[in-house]
């Protein structure tokens, strides 16, 4: 696609400076309306960007067979986890959606096939998140889902046809957690902050550190890498966000990380701006 066709398909969305690209450490779906220093940290972190025209999320717990991208005008809240207080269920985060938008990145993800999906709507790994990024639920929000049976590396690429969307006021989010082994919590410590196990430290700092040099090849074949890593990124799911993220930084742009801290063992809560 050219910038001719985005400009008479989004006319609705005016040329902006770059917009930065965020990954966020989401943690347990109750940091949606507890408060502590990570929900102190998306707080903080909106206040340093521009607000946004629109959000695109790419979140955990939307992993489908194929590529899928949200489409309706008024996403539902979906409370896709289970055992949680009701206060959590009764969470709404009123978003609207963006058909404009979803239809302007399945042409932008071309030759890719992307449906545009009616089932769907914000997931937790979207709206616990962004709800405390943008309380008022003013900005449209749309998801694109992640493609389960594709490698790492097909992700990275991927998100590197949405470049052109930040030049468009919109904010790309990626939602996961890059520590994530929820078989090995320990429930008995699961608000100990700066708490890791051995192998979660080690991933975690090697990672890190992977991050901060800019050095992404090990990030992308993560699954070749060290026991810890293997420990650490048990399954996919909430790691590939950070793929798309990295993916959509260009040369002269900078990478940091805040809420970098483990918790209970096993997770972290570290999330990336690039801007
Ligand atoms: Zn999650």
């Amino acid at each position: 696609m050219n910038l001719n066709q985005l400009d008479t398909i989004a006319s609705q969305f005016p040329r902006t400076d770059k917009m930065p690209v965020l990954f966020l450490g989401h943690g347990s779906p109750m940091n949606a309306i507890e408060e502590n220093q990570f929900v102190q940290g998306f707080r903080n972190i909106a206040k340093t960007i521009p607000k946004p025209n629109a959000i695109l999320c790419v979140s955990a717990h939307w992993f489908t067979k194929g590529t899928k991208v949200t489409a309706m005008n008024f996403p539902p809240t979906i409370h896709d986890f289970g055992g949680f207080p009701k206060a959590l269920y009764e969470v709404q985060y009123n978003a609207p959606g963006s058909p404009e938008l979803a239809e302007v990145t399945q042409k932008l993800l071309t030759p890719t096939p992307v449906d545009l999906d009616h089932s769907w709507g914000l997931d937790h790994g979207a709206w616990s998140v962004i709800k405390h990024l943008y309380p008022n639920a003013d900005i449209p929000v749309i998801q694109l889902s992640i493609d389960y049976t594709k490698p790492a590396e097909y992700h990275y690429e991927l998100a590197q046809k949405l470049q052109t969307l930040r030049e468009r006021g919109i904010l790309i989010i990626g939602s996961g957690n890059i520590v994530h082994n929820l078989r090995l919590v320990d429930f008995n410590n699961i608000n100990k902050v700066d708490y890791g196990y051995d192998w979660a430290h080690e991933a975690f700092d090697s990672i890190n550190k992977h991050l901060l040099d800019g050095d992404y090849k090990p990030l992308i074949s993560y699954e070749k890498q060290s026991k810890a890593f293997q420990l650490a990124i048990p399954t996919p799911d909430h790691y590939l966000p950070l793929l798309y993220i990295l993916g959509l930084q260009s040369k002269n742009e900078e990478l940091s990380l805040f809420n970098n801290h483990l918790l209970a063992g096993s997770l972290s809560m570290t999330s990336v701006k690039i801007s």
